[in-house]
């Protein structure tokens, strides 16, 4: 077949590729590989005639709208989720509430997983709630069976996919096509997979959202959200991200886009590390079981090898019954594995969770009395994290 030259096709750039080009313009700024970090609250305008007159187009009218520092990072991630557009926020939990304001109304219904974020669930038990909207949790195992609660009344369904603590996968595209059929929009929580391991938008979410916080970032020292929205969707995220006079802070937008550009490097290591250790925990006699989808025996591991490109480097482990004081015995002397809340940054984390949802999802998976842990597994030497490990537990059964 003979081919023009000139409409040659464009081979498509992969995303490991995409992260280091990405919100690039060197000419624009003294060749500098980076774009600079602008701090801006006002733009001047050159004459009351230029402020009259201002076409749509004009990028640049307030600090609070955009400045080529957030538009960088915005171009960027919208274009690795395949979105409309992206808008920033200062963390990730007031991502997921610009994603939910932009989708309900007073006197709407909202359809959410039960393993959602926990202060997302706050956020629909009390705010939303107060302003009128009702809100069911449904079994992230749902899938297609969703249609079965979906009213005339519900305006979205929002998604979290592992879900948070219990890793619970769900079948998005399912979900999606249920939602659609009925005319409610997909809100999801893509924080664990990022954009590059999974595309929500590639398998029908209208509103993609990520705790930027986490991979992104990926060095433990920002905080920040970012909503991408469909084609539908984009006027109304807009709108609510205007009204609500969301922004986020130039040095925490230039980490970003730091982090953004090992992104993938970073994530094939985590997955190796995490694919090792997930591997030999399982084998451990403490442990009951690896509550991570890329494990064969995972129970989501099929809709996980259908729908995502990789697995990050956050799971969660059942440990046979033991006391607190067994728990603490180990997690206190980890050389590796810190205490405390986040992850996604360079370093190995560990924390227990034992709340009611986590009780009742042991309870439901046949593993009452289970201790639940959390690990994210960081950068190190994955044979020195699992040194770390074997020796948190050998302190822990021998502390009964
Ligand atoms: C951490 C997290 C958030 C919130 O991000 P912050 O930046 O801490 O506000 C939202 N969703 C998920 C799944 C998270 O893990």
């Amino acid at each position: 077949m003979a081919r023009d030259k000139k409409s040659k096709p464009k081979t498509k750039i992969s995303d490991a590729s995409l992260a280091t080009t990405l919100g690039r313009d060197a000419k624009a700024f003294i060749g500098a590989v980076n774009p600079p970090v602008y701090h801006a609250s006002t733009i001047l305008f050159d004459t009351y005639e230029t402020l009259k007159n201002l076409p749509d187009s004009v990028p640049y009218t307030y600090g609070r709208f955009a400045t080529p520092t957030s538009q960088a990072l915005t171009d960027s991630i919208a274009h690795l989720e395949g979105g409309a557009g992206s808008f920033l926020t200062p963390s990730g939990l007031s991502a997921c509430v610009l994603a939910l304001i932009s989708a309900v109304r007073a006197g709407d219904h909202i359809l959410v997983t039960d393993s959602v974020y926990g202060p997302t669930r706050q956020f629909c038990d009390s705010y939303l709630a107060q302003i009128g909207v009702a809100v069911d949790y449904y079994d992230p195992a749902i899938g297609a069976a969703i249609d079965e609660q979906i009213t005339d009344k519900t305006a979205a369904v929002f998604v979290e996919s592992p879900g948070s603590v219990t890793m619970d996968m769900q079948d998005i595209p399912a979900i999606s096509a249920a939602a659609h059929a009925k005319g409610a929009v997909v809100l999801m929580d893509n924080t664990w997979a990022t954009p590059l391991f999974f595309k929500p938008l590639q398998h029908g979410v209208d509103i993609s959202i990520q705790a930027a916080t986490k991979y992104i970032v990926g060095h433990s020292d920002a905080m920040l959200g970012v909503v991408t929205a469909n084609a539908e969707m984009y006027d109304k995220v807009k709108q609510h991200h205007r009204l609500f006079g969301l922004c986020a802070a130039p040095d925490d937008i230039y980490l970003a886009l730091r982090g953004l550009r090992t992104l993938p490097v970073r994530l094939q290591q985590h997955m190796a590390n995490a694919l090792h250790l997930a591997q030999w925990l399982r084998e451990q006699p403490i442990v009951r079981e690896v509550l991570y989808p890329a494990l064969p025996e995972a129970a989501g591991h099929a809709l996980w090898q259908r729908d995502f490109l990789g697995a990050s480097g956050l799971f969660s482990i059942l440990l046979e019954p033991c006391s607190d004081k067994a728990i603490a015995a180990m997690i206190d002397n980890m050389r590796f594995f810190k205490i405390g809340y986040s992850w996604g940054g360079y370093e190995s984390l560990i924390v227990p969770f034992d709340s009611p949802r986590v009780l009742r999802f042991c309870e439901q998976s046949g593993h009452a009395g289970a201790r639940l842990l959390r690990l994210h597994i960081g950068l190190e030497d994955a044979q020195e994290l699992q040194q770390d490990l074997k020796e948190g537990f050998e302190r822990l059964t021998s502390t009964g």
